[in-house]
């Protein structure tokens, strides 16, 4: 039931996130910042270690993990791409206009309802990563919960930027915060082998990675870094790190 019971918390975070964006979007890239440290932190500290476990009890070529760690990375970098996820961050640059052909409702809904499907592995996530064990299943819950904040935040900013009516919006908010639970709730149905979680593991980790890049890097990149979230970003890091450290002791 602890998978059902974390999962029910990302629905409050995604919600959070999205009523967040409906009042002020100058504040956000410093949550965003923080967010994509604890990612970084969960991959390097709680998911690459077990990889390394499951490496030597299973005797498995650590080239597997790493295959699936690229197929998840590029995945979720083409499957965004293509469906114009990332236009919260590209509305930035439409003042040259660059961006503004793609201002359609259709394209936000479209969008928005891609980031739920993403949602909803979100919540398989979570719930598979309980079954490799609940160290694994919290530091996962953790992570996925903090980044929910900003799903719930760009589901909403995708709507608007496309022209949609703020009551769309918050039904999509709410579609994009339910599938996390239906997710979840799907793992209750299989189990997966020990070598199955860790092609489960690398992928999940090309996932975070790639989710935690495309936080850290607009705002690297922007003209006026914060120190701020640069800051935040290594605190959420090692926050991770700290707490990886008290639940082996
Ligand atoms: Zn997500």
């Amino acid at each position: 039931m602890l998978p059902i019971l974390f999962t029910l918390t990302t629905f409050v975070s995604t919600m959070a996130g999205g009523l967040f964006a409906l009042k002020n979007r100058d504040r956000l890239h410093r949550i965003l910042g923080f967010t994509a440290g604890v990612l970084l932190g969960v991959v390097a500290f709680d998911l690459m270690p077990e990889i390394f476990d499951l490496l030597s009890t299973t005797k498995t070529d650590p080239v597997v993990p790493m295959i699936a760690l690229v197929v998840g990375f590029l995945a979720f970098h083409i499957a965004e791409k293509l469906t114009i996820l990332h236009s919260a961050h590209e509305a930035d640059h439409d003042t040259d206009g660059e961006y503004t052909a793609h201002k359609h409702p259709q394209v936000g809904l479209l969008s928005a309802i891609a980031l739920s499907a993403h949602s909803f592995l979100d919540g398989v996530g979570i719930g598979l990563a309980f079954q490799v064990n609940t160290t694994v299943g919290l530091a996962v819950a953790l992570a996925v919960i903090a980044h929910d904040f900003s799903d719930g935040l760009n589901t909403v900013t995708l709507m608007l930027t496309h022209r949609n009516t703020s009551r769309r919006s918050f039904y999509l908010l709410l579609l994009d915060a339910t599938t996390p639970l239906l997710g979840a709730l799907s793992t209750l149905f299989f189990r997966l082998s020990d070598q199955q979680l860790l092609i489960y593991l690398g992928f999940f980790v090309g996932f975070l990675l790639y989710i935690g890049a495309s936080d850290i890097l607009p705002e690297a990149h922007a003209k006026h870094p914060s120190r701020l979230t640069l800051a935040l970003t290594v605190a959420g890091t090692v926050l991770i790190f700290l707490v990886t450290r008290v639940n082996l002791g």
